[in-house]
């Protein structure tokens, strides 16, 4: 489905391991201070000066968590550095830098690693952090990305799940579903393709939903729009997974229970006409889809004055003692239990 507009193939064996790095990092800059020491030596240095340092790590592998017959190279680049970002935010902090190692096998030429890291280096630009590591190193088969996040808090602003409190309201950034619907789209075209290559896909009515799955953000926006409003959430999590397992993570560290309300579950316009086309619920595609990358979190019911008048954030529900259960409150309003059935990579493996 994707065009090769770049026939040039440069092996990479041309220009060595060390060839390569300096190759694929000379346009990366250094924006912050607390970079002492980037790419150039055996290891980086940072010095984050009295905050807490914020670490996270996710390994993407071809034919599992991607396909590249759909997923140009660019924009894998900036989903596999997005997906970490958004960890960094989850815990409200600030992200500053990462590290990239990639393996890969010879049918990658070198033209495909420089879209991988231009897709790295724009991700680098818009969320400001610093490239200051990784490596690159050979696979029989797939392509693999492992992507490192660095972040900085200070220790009074760290959110973790464990902190929810009965009554306090759940709230989430964004709309959900897309990202899922996206992917429903892209392998529906796939299959169309590989039947008929002549069969050129018309996509302009799921935009919005494609961009959610090959090229999503991660919410840099929302800590830095809760530090304004002087709100610090009792707990936070991303939604990597779809919202039903996030909620159940949230209560279950926390210690709490929920009511989430199906009818405040913030959707899409072309979400709901992508689900009425494929004859599916949007409830059931926002709670078990996943990859939206928005942030869910819990606050007090005192700081509802505060984001109660936010496009970015709508309350879903509240939550209860633990002994109440985790339940959504449906359009029909009856009370079914929350189940986790979010996206893993496992789940092949699951009856
Ligand atoms: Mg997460």
């Amino acid at each position: 489905m994707i065009e090769d507009k770049n026939p040039q193939r440069t092996s990479i064996s041309d220009l060595g391991e060390f060839g390569l790095i300096d190759h694929l990092t000379k346009n990366f800059s250094i924006k912050h201070k607390t970079t002492v020491k980037g790419i150039g030596d055996d290891a980086a240095v940072l010095d984050f000066k009295g905050k807490k340092t914020i670490v996270t790590t996710d390994l993407l592998v071809e034919g599992v968590h991607f396909d590249l017959s759909y997923m140009p190279l660019k924009h894998l680049g900036y989903k596999s550095v997005i997906v970490n970002l958004s960890d960094v935010y989850a815990m409200n902090a600030k992200a500053t830098q990462i590290t990239v190692s990639i393996a890969i096998s010879n049918r990658f030429p070198l033209e495909a690693l420089e879209e991988l890291y231009a897709g790295i280096k724009l991700a680098c630009d818009i969320y400001d952090v610093d490239l200051v590591g990784g490596d690159t190193t050979s696979s029989n088969k797939g392509l693999l990305i492992t992507v490192t996040a660095l972040g900085e808090a200070n220790e009074e602003d760290i959110v973790y799940r464990n902190g929810a409190k009965p009554n306090d309201l759940l709230v989430v950034s964004g709309d959900l579903g897309g990202a899922y619907l996206g992917l429903q789209v892209l392998e529906r075209e796939k299959q169309v393709f590989q039947v008929n290559p002549k069969n050129q896909p018309d996509l302009d009515q799921y935009t919005y939903i494609i961009e959610r799955q090959l090229k999503p953000e991660a919410r840099k926006d929302i800590p830095e729009l809760l530090k304004k409003l002087e709100v610090k959430p009792t707990s936070m999590i991303d939604i990597s997974d779809g919202l039903s397992s996030e909620i159940i993570h949230l209560c279950k560290q926390s210690n709490v229970g929920c009511n989430l309300h199906e009818d405040k579950i913030p959707l899409d316009p072309q979400v709901i006409s992508t689900c009425e086309e494929f004859d599916i619920s949007s409830s059931t595609v926002a709670l078990s889809g996943g990859e939206d990358y928005e942030l869910l979190f819990t606050i007090s019911q005192d700081d509802y004055a505060k984001i109660k008048a936010n496009p970015s954030l709508t309350v879903i529900g509240h939550m209860t003692d633990a002994k109440e259960g985790m339940h959504l409150i449906t359009r029909a309003n009856t009370k079914i239990a929350i189940q986790a059935r979010g996206w893993n990579s496992f789940k092949g493996n699951q009856a």
